[in-house]
Order: structure tokens, then sequence, then C-alpha cells
């Protein structure tokens, strides 16, 4: 007997007409036909079935807080940073976590339910990590939401953030992160690398650090963390955000640091919407894109995670929620337009960031959660291609949220009916 039987699933590894069983909340059964009772029956009607979306990389703090106090006019990553600098000391917890809810309850309406999020700590209040701390529990039931705990002004730089970084672990956050690029001097930023990667290692905690997230070739503190994760055995429990320079970066040296990388078991997690949108901000023409170099580091086996970033906040002024703008945008800037390529990136948005995350019980096989999404496509690569309607999100076999599914009618005469959104011939098949 079971909760909950999803029929007629196509799963993101190609398996067609499958059924998902699920009781108590989690998956019991996916066979080709499940023939047991069930409460509730709900037919996929060969739409893709997938584990919820994962987003690796977010500020919950600043979104959806575009306009506050004025608008980013040179679209920069620094007048991006002084913005928030401005916005800081007016910053209350309860603005925080009502912007922190209205933000999840988009993200779960797109499948999105597990979230890391940085949390500033260069204000002495700690009323950001107050207000993410309060939002975590408040969301617990439907989004899982992972705080880092971020010196955005620079762990040496900033006068206090040291402490203040400290005070935030003490106080539940659970990951240690940096921004070694922005401290004053190559040697500082190599100098917190070390630093903070030693509180991890004391702790027992893992590690995320914005990590040369700039234009310039030479930003190369990347091979600072790789090392230093091999230093202080953090082995699987690190990663590096954003990782651009590397873009830049000459191809004979990062033929050298992309298997010590590999070799760290250190992951990467690009931005590519935001990456897009901030690099190459000194270039005139040809302008670079900025990108960390995606293919290859897949290649190599280093673990790659796609996040948004940021969403209308100082330094975006667009976004969505939908980990597929950001599939769709890496699919674009970093050239990866086969079915293949769609596919991994697919599980860039998806396993590889809950498995970053450390997620427990994430998956599609008998024993994990029942986290499940139902798209309007039918496989990965259309997902990525259309970003349809979630059908329904499922969290512990709880249907949490829904979406009519997008149904144009033309009135155009010899040509009236409906429009099939993915408008392929039927039968029509191409990998
Ligand atoms: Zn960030």
């Amino acid at each position: 007997m079971f909760d909950l039987i999803i029929r007629n699933a196509s799963l993101p590894d190609g398996r067609r007409n499958m059924d998902i069983g699920i009781a108590k909340g989690v998956i019991t059964a996916v066979d080709q036909s499940i023939s047991s009772e069930a409460g509730q029956i709900l037919d996929a009607v060969e739409n893709l079935v997938a584990p919820p979306f994962v987003d690796p990389h977010f500020h919950m703090d600043a979104t959806l807080s575009l306009g506050m106090p004025r608008m980013n006019v040179s679209g920069t990553l620094l007048e991006g940073i002084a913005l928030w600098g401005e916005l800081r000391p007016t910053l209350t917890r309860e603005a925080l976590v009502q912007r922190g809810l209205r933000y999840c309850d988009l993200a779960v309406s797109k499948g999105l339910l597990a979230v890391r999020s940085h949390v500033d700590v260069s204000d002495p209040r700690l009323v950001t990590v107050e207000a993410m701390l309060e939002l975590r529990d408040l969301v617990a039931p439907y989004l899982d939401l992972q705080l880092v705990a971020f010196p955005q002004d620079g762990y040496y730089r900033s006068p206090g953030a040291q402490a203040s970084l400290v005070r935030a672990l003490d106080m539940g956050v659970e990951i240690v992160g940096g921004i070694p690029h922005f401290e004053r001097t190559m040697e500082e930023g190599r100098a917190s690398v070390e630093a903070l990667c030693r509180i991890a290692a004391d702790r027992g905690l893992m590690v995320d650090m914005h990590c040369d997230e700039t234009d310039d070739p030479m930003s190369r503190h990347v091979e600072t963390l790789a090392a230093q994760t091999m230093r202080f055995g953090l082995q699987g429990r690190v990663a590096g955000s954003h990782l651009t320079s590397m873009h830049s970066m000459d191809n004979y040296y990062v033929s050298k640091l992309l298997p010590l990388m590999a070799e760290s078991g250190m992951a990467a997690i690009s931005n590519p919407l935001i990456n897009m949108m901030l690099q190459g901000r000194h270039d005139t023409y040809p302008k670079r894109r900025g990108l960390t170099r995606i293919p290859q580091m897949i290649e190599a086996g280093i673990p790659v995670g796609l996040g948004q970033d940021c969403v209308m906040d100082p330094w975006y002024s667009m976004g969505t929620g939908d980990l597929l703008d950001v599939a769709n945008m890496a699919v674009h800037a970093s050239q990866m337009g086969s079915v293949a390529d769609k596919t991994t990136l697919f599980d860039a948005v998806t396993v590889n960031s809950a498995r970053i995350l450390g997620l427990d019980g994430y998956g599609l096989e008998v024993g994990c959660n029942a986290d499940l999404v139902i798209l309007q496509a039918r496989d990965p690569a259309e997902a990525i291609r259309l970003r349809p309607a979630r059908l329904h999100v499922i969290r512990r076999g709880q249907i949490i949220a829904q979406t009519a599914p997008s149904l144009s009618v033309l009135n155009i005469p010899g040509r009236a009916g409906h429009v099939d959104p993915a408008c392929f011939a039927p039968g029509q098949k191409f990998d």
C-alpha cells in the first residue's frame, strides 16, 4: 500500500514509463508497473520526473532588495558591494525574514527545494545571521536552507570580520566562507584561505569560498584553496565558488591547476547568470564571458554545481528562482549544446549540487526522500530548452506546489488548435 503512486514517469537517466511508489514520505518502489493500491495516483503522462533543483550558491539576505537604496549604475561587482554596504546598516531582522519567505515561495513553485546561502557577517550586529537562522527554521518543512558565514568585506580587510565570522558559526551557521580576491593584497588573500580552512578543520565544517571572482588571470587563490584542502584533510568538504579568473588564465597554468583541483577533491560552483552580467566589465571589445571552465572541469573529474548567486539585488536586476535559467545560460556561455552536454548540466543543478551540499536522502532511488518535481517536458535537455511549468512539486510525498500546464490555442484558419510547446513532429527523435 502506497500513499502516492506517480505513473508514466520519464526519468532523467532516460528510463520511460516508470512508476514511483511513495509511502510515509519516502520512495519505496521504482518500477515499470506498480500494481498496488495507493491513496493517490498522479499520471505524469510521460513527463520528466526529477529530484528537486538545488541552488548551491545564493545570497538570501540580499535577495529582492533591488533598488534599495538605489540602483547599481556601473553594473560592477564593486559598486554592488558598495551599495550593499550602504543598505546594510538599515537592515532589520523582520524585513530580511519577510523577503526571504517571499523568495522561498517563488523557489518552491520552481521545484527548488534546497539552497545554500552565503550570509554576510560584516555587520557586527549580525542581524543578517539572526534573520537567516530564523528563516532556516521557518522554511525547514519545505525547503533545506544551508548557511555559509560570508565575510563580504574581507576576512582581514573588514575590521571585526574575524570575530563576527566565529560568532556566526557559534550561533549555528554551518559552513565557513571567504572572499580572498577582495582582501587588500594577494598575500592577505592567501592567508585568509589558510586561516578559514583551519577554522573549518578545527570545527569539522565544510568550506565554500567566493574565490577569484575577477577577470584578473593572476588571481590564483583557487590553487591555495586546493592545497589547503589537502593539507587540512578537507577532501570532499570544500567548494570554490565563481572561479571566474580561470576563464582568463594562461592555458599552460590551467593544465597544472585542473589536476590539482581534482586531486584535492574540491568542488566548483559556477554562477553563469551573474558571471555573464558582471565579468568583462573592464573590457571594451572583444569582451570576455568571464565564466569558469565548466567543460574542462567536468572532463578533469571535478564536481561542478551551478548556482544563481543573486535574484533582484544590488548585483543583479534579473532572476526568477529557476535553476533551469541557470543551466540554459551555461549551455550558451559554455557552448555545451549537445544532448549529452545538456543532460550533464541538468545534473549540475540537481544531483551534483545536492552532493556538494551533502544532502541526505536526495535522489530517485528506493529509500530516498520523496522529494520530486514533475516538469512539462520529456527529458532534461528539453527541460533546459523550454524551462517549462513545474506541474507538481512534491516534498516528503506531499504535493506542495502546482502549476497549470502551458497551453496556447491558435485561432488561425487552417492552423486552429493547440500549440505543442516542444514543437516537434510526432515521433521526431534526435540525440
Ligand atoms: Zn555570491
